[in-house]
């Protein structure tokens, strides 16, 4: 199969803020990273966001979804949040069975964890997860969703708005998807 758009989906936006806490709000996280991650991949395979800053003009989710294809990679990013003020640590979801979508999940996972390490960055990992969410269930093509941390957790929200950890997480993504594409 050879990949001809990376699609990056910065989740929430819009009338949709996603999670907040401590001041910051997840859909500007969540596009700071996508920014970070389409600086280095289109240099690869084309990639789009599904949403820009702010847009107040910004497409539903459905139509978003709507634009992959058999051909594409789709990445939804987002950061977490829990009442357990611990809660910490990455987790990716794919679609149950999918196996292209779990060796991309498997790959953004052991990356973001690695590169993070070596960056100094403290970073748990919670594991690959699968469940029926909509974005992944909807593509027809290898689709992941990333919930980089909590922002509940006081020590994780500090360090995933410091430019380091935005960087270090779009680099090891970036490097993943040229590990499954091949380049
Ligand atoms: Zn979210």
């Amino acid at each position: 199969m050879s990949y001809k758009t990376l699609i990056l989906d910065p989740g929430h936006g819009g009338q949709d803020p996603g999670a907040c806490a401590g001041g910051a709000i997840e859909s500007l996280l969540n596009a700071r990273v996508c920014h970070r991650i389409q600086a280095i991949t289109n240099f690869f395979i084309p990639t789009i966001l599904t949403r820009v800053y702010n847009d107040p003009n910004e497409t539903e989710l459905a139509d978003r979804v709507k634009q992959a294809t058999q051909y594409d990679l789709f990445i939804s990013v987002h950061h977490n949040a829990a009442t357990d003020t611990s809660a910490k640590g990455l987790e990716i979801y794919h679609y149950p069975g999918s196996e292209p979508g779990i060796l991309l999940a498997k790959y953004c996972y052991d990356n973001i964890l690695h590169y993070s390490e070596a960056a100094g960055i403290v970073r748990s990992g919670r594991g690959l997860k699968t469940k029926d969410l909509y974005v992944i269930n909807q593509t027809p093509c290898p689709a992941i969703l990333i919930e980089v941390g909590f922002m509940t957790n006081q020590l994780e929200l500090w360090q995933m708005q410091q430019e380091k950890t935005i960087v270090t997480t779009a680099y090891a993504v970036a490097m993943a998807v040229l590990q499954f594409i091949g380049k």
